[in-house]
């Protein structure tokens, strides 16, 4: 017995059961790619964001534009015949550097992967695949999954940070990704908290990242090593190079002095640049995730206050501050809702 043919058995005998039948009968699957520096994973997702279906393969970024966008079509046909009805209608990816996402097309190189540049993601892949395929940055399309699947799920605007090398942030406005007229926005690592402060790799000065992001956290826990304070570090790790930014939310978590005074000054910088987005913006919830996150309330009890010191009250008075839900599944699940998105009728059938 089909899907169609059960829908029309059923529907005259149960009228007011109609909507939950008929919403049963239009569950769609699609494909979300997520290109990593080192992985592509990518998954076979429903409309309620479950994983049905998941494949992963190394990116080898360095083998150049081609050999990886090879790679992200090998994923999707290895998942186009993965068992699952109905079949997958739409294919998102999320990809690293500027993304046209109208057009789906690079417009500014991710500089890993030699010849990304101008490449047309979104139409290669359709061809590819003969499916309808959407494309946007990596940060946003993260974004996405956490305001459709995860931490966000219950607002409609939203702001999402991702703590790592640099500070990498996605603005979500009515469930859509604010894109602005370069594709540029959300850049809030590059926020200035500091006229005269440290150089950052953008041009500019005092930016938030160069005191916030993973590599300013790692060389404070650096020089606390080699202080002889004593830390919890000094068991965690054998030199003071060895330290990293999730040793020092590791120990912070665990209540270590030392380590718990790094992770408030970067969630004080963290907090000042952020108040200004919710000034700005006004959002019902900000996501953070990255693995600084891994803090927990030794990073999210600082960077509340401070949020609440500096922001309007009007403006923080119900502002959720969270982390983030999905892990490394925010990915797959934001190129999953982007495809949702765009996608017209699919599983409508
Ligand atoms: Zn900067």
């Amino acid at each position: 017995l089909r899907r169609g043919q059960a829908l029309r058995i059923i529907l005259p005998f149960y009228g007011g059961m109609k909507a939950s039948v008929w919403k049963v009968s239009v569950k769609r699957h699609v494909i979300g790619l997520d290109l990593g520096g080192t992985n592509i994973v990518g998954a076979v997702v429903d409309d309620e964001g479950q994983v049905v279906a998941e494949h992963r393969t190394p990116t080898q970024a360095e083998s150049g534009a081609e050999a990886v966008l090879a790679r992200l079509i090998e994923t999707g046909r290895a998942l186009l015949s993965s068992p699952v009805e109905p079949k997958p209608c739409a294919v998102g990816v999320g990809s690293p550097g500027g993304i046209d996402a109208e057009t789906g097309r690079v417009v500014f190189p991710a500089l890993n992967i030699p010849g990304w540049e101008d490449m047309p993601l979104a139409a290669r892949l359709s061809a590819a695949l003969e499916l309808p395929a959407f494309a946007d940055n990596d940060v946003n399309v993260t974004a996405l999954g956490e305001a459709w699947f995860g931490a966000g799920s219950r607002y409609r605007d939203m702001v999402c940070i991702t703590i790592g090398t640099g500070i990498g942030g996605g603005v979500v406005i009515d469930r859509r990704v604010h894109h602005g007229a370069n594709h540029f926005a959300g850049e809030i690592g590059h926020t200035s908290i500091d006229l005269n402060g440290r150089r950052c790799v953008c041009g500019s000065q005092g930016c938030v990242e160069t005191y916030a992001a993973a590599p300013a956290i790692a060389e404070s826990g650096r020089r606390l090593w080699e202080s002889g304070i004593p830390t919890r570090l000094r068991e965690m790790v054998s030199a003071a190079d060895e330290v990293t930014a999730a040793d020092v939310a590791e120990a912070a978590a665990s209540g270590d002095a030392p380590c718990r005074r790094i992770i408030e000054s970067a969630a004080r910088c963290l907090g000042a640049a952020l108040a200004n987005v919710v000034n700005i913006l006004n959002p019902e919830c900000i996501v953070i995730g990255g693995g600084v996150a891994q803090a927990g309330e030794a990073l999210f009890g600082p960077l509340r206050e401070e949020v609440r010191l500096r922001g309007l009250n009007v403006a923080t008075e119900n502002l959720a501050i969270v982390p983030a839900a999905l892990g490394e599944r925010a990915g797959v699940g934001g190129a999953a809702a982007l495809a949702l998105q765009r996608v017209r009728g699919c599983g409508t059938k």
